[in-house]
């Protein structure tokens, strides 16, 4: 389908409109999905509004080819089809957006002209912030929460009564005297600090995160269970009625006597509207409202100005989508097109890389953006956002801006995916991508400035060297002021006792308990040793593993300086031990390997004794004691796993596979190519019995 976006309106000819209306339909309809039933917009409100407003003056200029599917005969989205459908009894409309004070004044000549009054006629408007949030009616009869319904196209809405009465500012009945049936108008909506929480809660989870709070109220208030929306943090301003049934109930004169009687029947209204009587005082709050916006809770788009006067509202009434006496000033965009100039990587405390989007500097909701989150390689593959391009940036209330999409039509032809750096850029060490995370993570661990203060904190840790009273704030404060750097730095604290004792929240006696705390430490168990160096992958069982298999340190650090050749020996055995798998391997020897971390582990040795391992049951002599066994075949009596845990205990090594050094087999039944292999190199091969009668001698 050609567009003929390019062409001003007034310029179009009759077959270009045509073509040009049902570009728009379809399009239009694209974002109201995107935007109502996905929650995933994919342009700026304000290109939306330029689309709808090209659209609207194509037909105005050509009425005769109003389509069926008009976007002006449309409010918002087609209900999903999950809720129940209910035809509103009173149409639930939008609002016509006006963009500047020009527009402002039209809106205000339109209305006199309607009305047939002079300009110097006083006619009062009331002033209310546009919640950024989901519109829904709800209905009180006799005084009850009977019905709960969202706007829908504006026409039918969906009934999400169960989900409302989640909503704890909303009454589930009225205070004081009301009309027999009365339906009362509001937003509900996700503060700002709420919003930050629930994202923050599900990218823990793994889950995706909202794009904003308006998608996140939406997305929360239309869930099929209504205990999801009840955890969920919604709340409520109240702000217009709809259908009524008086039965003799005295109703308001005013929108502002209606807001007021809103709060007596117990609704929340937001305090910050204001009655104007003048076009100057209505943008003055406009202004006033725009540049408050950031220390508000919550999302506002613009300013609402209603006629306060009900008997004129009545006498102006609707045009066909909208109210006449009510109009949205809106506020400029949340939202911007700009260039991304560069992607930068930022490493976290526990070394995950991250990338960041550096921006050509963009005014958004008037903040100067120019950094923007990328989150991780798979998030940039999957928008395939591009050095050079252009792209949307999108930021809500204190949320870190985002990158939306990319404006592909842009791109130049030399445009090139973004590759994912394997190095980390604070200390040059590889980077590696972990199995089962989307996260690159540095390897440089210690020696690494950005992780270096959640090493040391997992060093002091209760499973590794357990030092009380070493928490993370000290180790900040110590590794910032150059106190402590390095694991050996911190039994070199006593050295800077007499400046420990002068700062404030530290007194003689808790310096002293702290450093008597670390001199406890300086002999440490050789496992404990291996799980404090936090080496990616090694937990505590490992450890103790290859505690238990080198059994003292020295041994343990030369074979792993050999297993740096993967041919080797060395290599060989540590990939052979039960439980170290080779990825884990990879990852001791590449640490071990590393001449930063032998320096920091070289330093720590000059001040700590290390164990070697104690295996208090072990008596060395069991026939089983120092030899290097291997399992191969189905055990009748008792499981592999057993089996080594056995072998271990008496002091034997199980290894996965047969080599020279192999000691011992042990076949089962069907056992396989280990056996072939055994004979071979001569290996001792013994059966299940045997295996079980060597289990028996103590
Ligand atoms: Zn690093």
């Amino acid at each position: 389908m050609t567009t003929y976006r390019q062409i001003p309106v007034q310029q179009l000819n009759r077959e270009q409109a045509s073509s040009e209306l049902a570009a728009l339909a379809t399009e239009i309809k694209l974002h109201n999905q995107q935007y109502h039933q996905l929650d995933a917009p994919l342009i700026s409100d304000q290109e939306y509004d330029s689309l709808i407003r090209r659209n609207q003056a194509i037909e105005q200029l050509y009425p005769d080819l109003k389509r069926i599917d008009s976007p002006s005969k449309q409010i918002g989205y087609s209900p999903a089809n999950t809720f129940e459908k209910v035809i509103h009894r009173q149409a639930m409309l939008s609002l016509d957006n006006a963009f500047n004070p020009d527009e402002v004044q039209e809106f205000l000549n339109r209305l006199y002209r309607f009305l047939g009054m002079s300009l110097s006629t006083n006619i009062d408007f009331i002033a209310e912030p546009k919640i950024d949030g989901l519109s829904i009616n709800l209905t009180y009869t006799n005084g009850q929460l009977t019905q709960a319904t969202t706007r829908g196209d504006g026409m039918v809405g969906e009934n999400v009564t169960n989900n409302a009465r989640t909503i704890s500012n909303i009454p589930a009945a009225l205070h004081g005297i009301f009309p027999r049936l009365v339906e009362v108008r509001g937003e509900i909506y996700i503060a700002k600090s709420h919003f930050i929480q629930l994202n923050a809660q599900r990218e823990k989870q793994g889950d995706t995160l909202f794009a904003n709070p308006r998608n996140a109220a939406a997305g929360s208030l239309r869930q099929l269970d209504p205990a999801i929306t009840a955890s969920r943090p919604l709340q409520f301003f109240a702000y217009g009625l709809g259908a009524i049934d008086t039965n003799g109930w005295t109703t308001p004169k005013t929108h502002q006597q209606w807001l007021i009687q809103l709060q007596e029947w117990g609704f929340i209204v937001n305090a910050n509207y204001r009655l104007c009587h003048t076009l100057q005082e209505m943008i003055d709050f406009h202004q006033y409202m725009e540049k408050s916006r950031d220390q508000l809770d919550y999302d506002i788009d613009g300013v609402v100005y209603k006629v306060n006067d009900l008997s004129l509202q009545q006498r102006l009434g609707f045009i066909s989508r909208a109210p006449r006496w009510a109009v949205a000033h809106k506020f400029s965009a949340e939202q911007a097109t700009t260039t991304l100039k560069d992607i930068t990587i930022q490493v976290g405390r526990t070394g995950i890389l991250t990338p960041v989007a550096e921006l050509e500097p963009v005014t958004v909701g008037g903040v100067v953006v120019s950094r923007a989150t990328l989150h991780n390689e798979d998030e940039i593959n999957r928008k395939d956002i591009r050095i050079g391009d252009k792209v949307l940036v999108r930021r809500a209330g204190d949320v870190i801006p985002q990158i939306m999409h990319v404006i592909p039509s842009t791109r130049s032809a030399t445009s090139k995916p973004f590759v994912f750096p394997q190095k980390c850029p604070v200390c040059g060490h590889p980077a590696k991508r972990v199995d089962g995370l989307v996260a690159w993570r540095c390897t440089g661990g210690i020696t690494c400035a950005a992780q270096a203060v959640e090493r040391l904190r997992h060093f002091v840790s209760r499973d590794a060297f357990d030092i009380t009273g070493l928490g993370i704030r000290h180790l900040e404060e110590f590794y910032r002021d150059g106190f402590v750097k390095t694991p050996a730095d911190i039994f070199r604290l006593h050295q800077h006792q007499d400046n420990l004792v002068n700062r404030v929240g530290w007194g003689k006696l808790s310096v002293q308990n702290l450093l008597s705390a670390i001199e406890q430490r300086r002999h440490i168990s050789f496992e404990r040793f291996i799980y404090s160096l936090g080496i990616p992958q090694i937990g505590q069982v490992s450890a103790q593993i290859m505690a238990h298999y080198y059994q003292e340190l020295p041994r343990f650090l030369h074979s792993m300086r050999q297993a740096h050749a993967k041919e080797s020996s060395a290599y060989q055995e540590l990939d052979d031990i039960e439980g170290i798998g080779q990825a884990m391997a990879d990852d001791i020897v590449m640490t071990l390997n590393d001449p930063e971390q032998i320096a920091v582990i070289e330093d720590l040795m000059r001040e700590i004794t290390v164990q070697p391992y104690k295996n208090l049951q072990i008596s060395d002599n069991h026939a089983l004691y120092g030899k290097i066994v291997a399992f191969t075949g189905t055990l009748q009596h008792m499981s592999r796993h057993e089996a080594k845990a056995m072998a271990e205990k008496f002091g034997a090594k199980v290894a996965n596979n047969i080599s020279k050094k192999t000691d011992l087999l042990i076949c089962g039944e069907d056992a396989g190519s280990k056996e072939t292999q055994a004979k071979l190199l001569g290996i001792k091969i013994i059966d299940e019995k045997t295996w079980l009668d060597l289990c028996q001698q103590i």
